[in-house]
């Protein structure tokens, strides 16, 4: 049995990896961490019987503990519960799939731990890129990536072992607002962001797949993953999302990872790895799929994308400001709070005002989350 723990089990990213746990049955669940929905984390709770289970909030963690009195589970909660639930002793694998930089302690202190980590936040990297990679180095952990698009990556590169990347192509779809200028992009409504043309995914990241924010953060990824500089990662937009990503070689050679827009790929993919298991679900169908077509994205419109990549370019703690100022606006937009563009003109705001600090530490990191939300709070009036 493989022995995995899954932190943020009850969203998108991880109801996916319990559906690929119940589907193999050859995978014991140690530990799951979800943030406040307890109706749903008692359920998994029951069918997976992990050792440790962490709300983040104490009071509904008491409410949990008297619901499952009469299992064995150790109910824990706050920050210090997040890192037992990503250090249970059995577990090999953590799935880090919580939404947000609350991901970066929890993570370290499992590969402290010798943990591997399936990767699916990504606030980690962006922000943490600096201390990850080298750290998973000296413990000689295996980071593996569940972002589609740094799997297809990952699993273009297989084989390739000792020949440097030349350029990595990340695709993106370009989203429901694929052609719009900015003008046009003014009155968008928050339904309208909520529908993404192919892939079904948690809101925050619908929201950044609408504004190309999301393909920024996964540039930064990238760059942290496979070692390369931000030049060197180049965006492809290819609207049929069916080219998941490419690697170019030295010798010219593309090789690209194929297939439906379906999580479930990836994330299995991540905790067999290097095995490949069936998986269920639909196949490619070349004779229905006309064509695979490719655009060059659009900058100017869309402002989240250049603001990434100079963010990325500086580095230090500036890719963390453009991190929490988006987290902010996007929950702000939720709310209704603000429109559209804000989005990224917060963005650009906290950005230019931030002096960057070089290296940061975990510490600097939070920090610099902090000033950008009192930064922006302060600017709009917010409370
Ligand atoms: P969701 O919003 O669907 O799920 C987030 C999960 O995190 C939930 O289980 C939530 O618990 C939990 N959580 C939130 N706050 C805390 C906290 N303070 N402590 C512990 N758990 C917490 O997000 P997604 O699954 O969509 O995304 C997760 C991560 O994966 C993000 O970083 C995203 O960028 C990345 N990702 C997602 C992809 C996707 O297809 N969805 C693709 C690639 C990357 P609760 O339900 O109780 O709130
Ligand atoms: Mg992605």
């Amino acid at each position: 049995m493989k022995k995995i723990a899954i932190l943020g089990s009850t969203g998108s990213i991880g109801t996916q990896t319990l559906e690929i746990v119940r589907y193999n049955r050859d995978i014991q669940v140690t530990a799951l961490a979800a943030g406040s929905n307890i109706g749903l984390l008692e359920e998994q709770i029951r069918e997976f019987a992990p050792k440790v289970a962490c709300v983040w909030d104490e009071a509904r963690a008491a409410e949990l503990r008297v619901k499952v009195a009469d299992l064995e589970v150790k109910v824990v909660s706050g920050m210090d519960g997040l890192i037992q639930a990503a250090t249970e002793p059995e577990a090999e694998i953590v799935v880090t799939a919580v939404v947000g930089m609350i991901g970066i302690r929890p993570t370290i202190a499992a590969m402290e731990a010798g943990k591997d980590i399936a990767l699916a936040n990504k606030e980690t990297l962006v922000t943490a890129g600096h201390i990850i990679m080298p750290l998973a180095k000296k413990k000689n952990v295996k980071i593996l990536p569940v972002d589609s698009e740094h799997s297809a990556i990952f699993q273009s590169l297989q084989g390739a072992a000792g020949n440097p990347v030349a350029k990595i192509l990340l695709t993106a779809s370009g989203g429901p607002f694929r052609g719009r200028t900015r003008a046009e992009l003014a009155d968008v409504k928050v339904e309208d962001a909520l529908k993404h043309p192919n892939w079904s995914m948690g809101h925050k990241i619908t929201i950044d797949s609408s504004t190309m924010v999301n393909k920024g953060l996964e540039v930064m990824e990238a760059r942290w993953l496979f070692g390369v500089e931000m030049d060197q990662v180049q965006v492809v937009i290819q609207p049929q999302s069916v080219i998941h990503s490419m690697v170019e070689f030295a010798d010219g050679a593309v090789i690209a990872q194929l297939g439906t827009p379906d999580m479930k790929l990836p994330i299995q993919y991540a905790l067999y790895y290097p095995e490949r298991r069936y998986l269920p679900g639909e196949r490619l169908n070349f004779w229905e799929l006309s064509e695979i077509t490719f655009e060059k994205p659009d900058f100017e419109n869309f402002r989240g994308l250049s603001l990434a990549f100079e963010a990325g370019t500086t580095g230090g703690s500036l890719p963390t400001v453009f991190n929490a100022a988006n987290e902010l606006a996007v929950s702000l937009f939720l709310d209704r709070r603000i429109g559209y563009l804000t989005i990224t003109d917060m963005i650009e705001s906290a950005m230019r005002h931030h002096k960057t600090v070089q290296n940061p530490d975990v510490d600097q990191i939070l920090a610099a989350e902090r000033e950008t939300y009192e930064y922006i709070k302060a600017k709009w009036a917010l409370n």
